[in-house]
């Protein structure tokens, strides 16, 4: 998963917001499909996988982004 800045003037892809988009999640390798989000829901995301996702973050970030780095391969 790779996250862009968007550059083409689109509608941000989450239901019920009329923003432009701002930036793009692309899932590379499978059918190319953009996800185009805009600066307001990737914020409401990121405070939503933070709730579930953080607290290892913040205990251990070194090792968190070594984990990262393993997963990628
Ligand atoms: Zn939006």
């Amino acid at each position: 998963m790779e996250i862009y800045q968007c550059k083409q003037k689109v509608k941000c892809d989450f239901a019920g917001c009329k923003n432009v988009a701002d930036y793009s999640l692309v899932k590379s390798g499978l059918l190319r499909r953009d996800i185009c989000l805009c600066e307001e829901c990737m914020q409401e995301i990121y405070e939503c996988i933070s709730k579930v996702r953080v607290p290892k973050a913040l205990e251990s970030p070194f090792k968190l982004n070594k984990r990262l780095k393993k997963d990628e391969k």
